[in-house]
């Protein structure tokens, strides 16, 4: 049941906000509905849930039209620059910005939408090469370089760490996310910026991101079950 699975969720993100002396109000819930047909996103909205994460352009814009306006996305997929109008049109945030075209375009677009937009930079904080994201030491050279995109707000660090057999594994990585983000902040990379974001763990490990600092969860199997293929 996608309601109670929520609740239970909200449940161990108190927990370990609690645990780690933090407020549980500082950490949002994003469910992840990739692969998942609107009705399940529907379901999750009536549980009182507004915020969900998708990967693919494509079935997000087909989504959005069977759902109400106020559901807010967002993007956590490998973005194509081609497909960065359709994202900056249709997400309040893309966590996923981890190169310089894909910024500029998204820039270009949002110029004139005369609108500014939400960005994270995704880092490969494991040095994954199966992984997308910006290598941790090129991190600050590609932040520097988005400086003068003024239509897009950074507000953080995205990553998904290598997959590893034992959640309490991927602690480092975690770890090593928020040692970067307080290095950029100190460069001032963030200025401006009251909260930055760290957006990390999911299903299987998101409890332990909490621990280690994050700010945004991104949980998909332990609300809508497991994925159709
Ligand atoms: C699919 C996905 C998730 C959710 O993963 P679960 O293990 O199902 O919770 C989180 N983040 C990203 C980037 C994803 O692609």
């Amino acid at each position: 049941m996608i309601s109670t699975n929520l609740l239970k969720i909200q449940e161990q993100i108190q927990l370990a906000a609690r645990n780690s002396g933090r407020s549980a109000a500082e950490i949002k819930l994003v469910a992840v509905s990739k692969k998942f047909p609107h009705t399940a996103i529907l379901s999750a909205y009536k549980a009182g849930q507004q915020l969900f994460g998708e990967n693919y352009i494509q079935e997000l814009q087909q989504k959005r039209k069977e759902l109400p306006e106020n559901i807010r996305f967002h993007f956590i997929g490998h973005l194509q620059t081609n497909k960065a109008k359709i994202a900056a049109e249709s997400c309040s945030m893309i966590e996923t910005v981890d190169r310089v075209k894909l910024a500029t375009a998204l820039n270009k677009h949002l110029e004139k939408l005369d609108k500014n937009l939400d960005i994270l930079v995704q880092v490969n904080i494991g040095q994954d090469s199966n992984k997308s994201g910006v290598a941790p030491d090129r991190a600050a050279e590609l932040l520097e370089d988005l400086q003068p995109l003024s239509r897009l707000r950074i507000k953080g660090l995205m990553t998904i760490p290598p997959y590893e057999a034992s959640p309490e594994k991927t602690r480092p990585h975690f770890k090593n996310l928020r040692v970067l983000a307080d290095k950029l902040s100190a460069i001032g990379f963030f200025a401006g910026i009251e909260n930055i974001e760290l957006s990390m763990g999911m299903s299987g490990d998101f409890p332990i991101a909490i621990e280690e600092g994050a700010t945004i969860v991104r949980v998909g199997t332990a609300i809508f079950g497991n994925r159709p293929v």
